[in-house]
């Protein structure tokens, strides 16, 4: 019953709407408008919502006086997970022919929404395509959620098309960020068949959109390593520092990787690397930083680095490395403090998320390009602190 509360207090109101215009429409004989409010109040309070719900519709007549009722319903069932049944209440308002063009209008997003939610993307493709095509509003809302729908079908080139009807005025930079990934989610699908021609020109196009993207820069290093094009490559990755150092730290396998293949000396990475420390303090950095400072100057030179490091800008993954370091380095009872030590710092961050969406707070251990809370494109990136980079 509880649950049920907000629809308690629907079917509360039905009843008293009932009385209201049973006390102003002349009752006809046959009517018991009361009545059969009071039998959907037994249902619900018989744990009935089904029932309630159908005697809800059957009972109060749609008409001007009763539609934000009707809606609230509806929307209400939805926001319940019930969304056969919100389709229903929907479904019942548009059958009374007595509205102007807009309330229909607006009647038909709340449906399409039901739709979506329900999983018939082809009736609310249908739906929406027809919004779309009016002004205002709803036109708005209908291309915001038919574009949810492609998103969900990936189906990007028409995302790419609704999206481009929206990027104007206050949206724009929204937009063509949206845009700009729907440029990489084609070209990583083009990848993946091999076809690498479109693959290129897709991430040109996302480039044209949001040249900020770093995700672009990724994808087409991805495609150069792919094509042993190394030094291509090596260019291609230096651009991220200036597109959003945050996510340089998601650029260093492919960096290790085109070093490794004689994309980039050994130096040159790493003057790249210290540019690229100066923007952003990542612990990630520092240690792939580090690890060419013990190549060429040993333990206690890493061990210094990292340490400097560690004064101005604390993390435990760079504390957990020291110690690692210097238990390489000590013997006895010393060694087994450090190993507990290690296991602390370890467990302070086991369970820890990596990444967080700076739109709405999502925060989980895999970077999504979209934010599977608030939908934004590319506001997800790593934490950054003592329990993070
Ligand atoms: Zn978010």
């Amino acid at each position: 019953m509880i649950d049920n509360w907000p629809l308690y207090l629907l079917v509360v109101a039905a009843v008293a709407s009932g009385w209201w215009l049973g006390r102003r429409q002349p009752r006809k004989p046959s009517q018991s408008a009361g009545l059969d409010h009071y039998a959907g109040l037994n249902y619900l309070l018989n744990e009935e919502p089904d029932r309630a719900v159908a005697r809800f519709i059957q009972d109060l007549k749609v008409n001007p006086d009763t539609l934000d009722t009707h809606l609230a319903l509806g929307n209400l069932l939805r926001r319940r997970g019930d969304v056969e049944k919100a389709v229903v209440v929907h479904e019942n308002i548009l059958k009374y022919p007595v509205f102007e063009q807009d309330v229909i209008h607006q009647v038909q997003l709340e449906l399409a929404r039901d739709y979506l939610l329900a999983g018939l993307l082809d009736r609310a493709e249908k739906l929406l395509l027809e919004l779309c095509q009016l002004r205002g509003a709803v036109r708005v809302d209908s291309l915001v959620l038919i574009i949810e729908l492609y998103e969900r079908e990936k189906d990007w080139q028409k995302a790419i098309m609704a999206g481009e009807r929206l990027a104007v005025g206050d949206e724009t930079e929204k937009y063509e960020r949206a845009i700009s990934h729907y440029y990489c989610e084609l070209a990583m699908s083009h990848k993946a068949g091999k076809n690498i021609e479109a693959a290129r020109l897709a991430l040109r196009d996302g480039i044209g959109h949001d040249a900020k993207n770093p995700r672009t820069s990724l994808v087409l290093a991805e495609l150069e390593i792919q094509e042993q094009r190394f030094p291509e490559a090596f260019k291609v990755l230096q651009r991220i520092k200036d597109q959003d150092p945050a996510y340089v730290p998601e650029s260093l396998p492919l960096l290790r990787l085109v070093s490794e293949r004689g994309g980039a000396s050994v130096a040159q990475v790493q003057a790249y690397l210290e540019q690229c420390l100066l923007l952003v303090p990542s612990i990630s950095i520092v240690l792939a930083l580090a690890q060419r400072i013990r190549e060429v100057s040993g333990d206690e030179a890493m061990s210094k680095f990292i340490a400097n490091h560690l004064k101005r800008n604390p993390t435990i993954r760079g504390l957990t490395q020291l110690i690692d370091l210097h238990m390489d380095n000590t013997q006895g009872v010393a060694k087994q403090n450090l190993s507990i030590l290690r296991s602390f710092a370890e467990a302070l961050v086991a369970n820890k998320p990596v990444y967080r969406c700076h739109e709405c707070g999502f925060e989980g251990k895999k970077l999504h390009w979209h934010c599977p809370i608030c939908k934004r494109w590319g506001s997800i990136h790593a934490i950054f602190g003592l329990e993070g980079e």
